[in-house]
């Protein structure tokens, strides 16, 4: 297809490894600004800030057992045998202040987390008191025997023995799970600061690809990538944002990149191998700086990455990543280049998924220098791991793919991998055998 104005590729086109091709294209991202959200929301997102602690926690020394607070000398030698009778003076619940000082031969009947009285410093635990047996004869509550001794501290949780006053609790830095957004909230933290999500705009290309929902004409294929990628960038944790499909004509494209250049990041499909239609590698390669890449993998190996000029004047640019069209070569690249560069964004390192050593089941060929991904369900027999493939490896079998629970390697540099070897697997779904 000539293009209207006789235009050039001004693009390159090289053959990278995969390796390669990665740090290329996380050199053009940066973890986004901080912004604050509401605690219980920030994770899985990384702290842009240390949590410094203005108080002790707990606030102060309290209970960690239902019993009675007591001066521990006036406990010490107590048993069943000999049993200490101390005057019960006061109660504290959870939530109240004591206000009666524990004095010798005194007790103050306590509840889990309330603060520990003033002269206190052991709580006795019910069991090991006759209250029980008290309540069920109808005596007297104004009294209670000890039947255990109770050193100094004895279940009583110190102030500040969580968190002090002034502590670095969580470095800037820290990905935050359950127990981080646990913390950040005892420090009465309503929101926290963390690296904002990226939105990232995706975007299908291609004559034949039709939207789910509507009536697909002969010839033409509904668009998996669209669903698909954005679920993979929902995993990643970033926002994504679905432009739906453009036909592989200049002005369609063109106008939906306008749409996607607030994003974070654009992903496209289709439309950057060798031969295709060339309408695509053209409006990208004008309206940016776009590199057309052959990369070392099979699947997933012609890749367009590049920054297209935002067209505010601001000379903002926005990150391009440009999958190849087949659905299982999308996920893959996806996978490999734009997880990544999400979690870049998102202020912590690519956390590159687990990998294991399996037996393999089938061979796996390469044919061309390619480090191949192959498509495998590993399963444990007997403590060892066995992975084989799901079958046929062509790219374009989507259900190939969503069969697998993991991406069985044979290098760049070796013919083949035989049939009972032990190979890397790349786990997509850990742990194997939840499937
Ligand atoms: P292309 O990269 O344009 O050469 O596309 C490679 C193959 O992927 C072709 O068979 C396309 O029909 C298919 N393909 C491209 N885009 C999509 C899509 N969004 N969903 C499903 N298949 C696609
Ligand atoms: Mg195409």
């Amino acid at each position: 297809m000539s293009d209207d104005c006789g235009h050039r590729h001004s693009h390159t086109e090289a053959m990278l490894g995969v390796e390669d091709a990665l740090e290329r294209i996380l050199s053009y991202f940066e973890p986004l600004e901080a912004v604050d959200v509401p605690v219980a929301e920030a994770g899985g997102m990384v702290l842009a800030e240390d949590a410094v602690s203005d108080m002790d926690i707990p606030p102060l020394d309290n209970s960690a057992m239902d019993g009675y607070a007591v001066r521990s000398e006036s406990v010490a030698g107590a048993s069943a045998g000999a049993p200490a009778t101390l005057r019960v003076i006061d109660r504290v619940a959870a939530g109240q202040l004591p206000t009666t000082a524990v004095g010798p031969g005194t007790a103050v009947r306590i509840m889990t987390g309330a603060p520990v009285p003033p002269g206190a410093d052991a709580v006795v635990p019910f069991e090991d008191t006759d209250e029980v047996e008290r309540v069920r004869e109808g005596r007297s509550l104004d009294e209670v025997c000890v039947a255990a001794a109770a050193g100094p501290g004895t279940n009583v949780r110190g102030a500040g023995r969580d968190i002090r006053r002034g502590q670095t609790v969580l470095r800037r830095g820290t990905p935050i799970g359950p127990a981080q957004v646990g913390v950040l909230a005892s420090l009465g933290r309503p929101t926290a600061r963390v690296h904002r999500r990226p939105v990232v705009a995706i975007l299908s290309t291609g004559d034949e690809i039709v939207e789910p929902g509507s009536p697909l004409p002969d010839g033409s294929i509904y668009d998996s990538n669209g669903a698909a990628v954005a679920a993979a960038v929902a995993e990643a944790g970033g926002v994504p944002r679905p432009m739906g499909t453009a036909p592989d004509d200049m002005a369609a494209v063109s106008a939906k990149i306008d749409e996607g250049l607030d994003a974070d990041m654009l992903v496209t499909s289709a439309g950057v191998s060798k031969g295709d239609f060339d309408v695509i590698k053209d409006v990208l390669a004008r309206r940016g700086e776009m590199q057309f890449w052959s990369v070392r993998m099979r699947p997933a190996k012609p890749l367009a990455f590049g920054l297209l000029a935002a067209g505010d004047g601001s000379g903002r640019t926005v990150p391009h990543l440009g999958l190849p069209g087949n659905p299982v070569s999308a996920l893959v690249a996806f996978d490999h280049f734009g997880r990544p560069a999400i979690a870049k964004m998102l202020g912590r390192p690519p956390a590159p998924r687990p990998t294991i050593r399996a037996v393999l089941g089938d061979p796996i060929r390469n044919t061309d220098g390619r480090r191949v991904y192959a498509r495998v369900v590993v399963s444990r027999r007997g403590g060892t791991y066995h992975a084989s493939l799901t079958g046929d490896q062509s790219s374009n079998l989507l259900t190939s793919m969503s069969s697998a629970n993991g991406l069985a390697i044979c290098p760049e540099d070796a013919r083949e991998r035989l049939a009972g070897e032990e190979v890397d697997v790349v786990m997509l779904r850990w742990p194997p055998d939840v499937f």
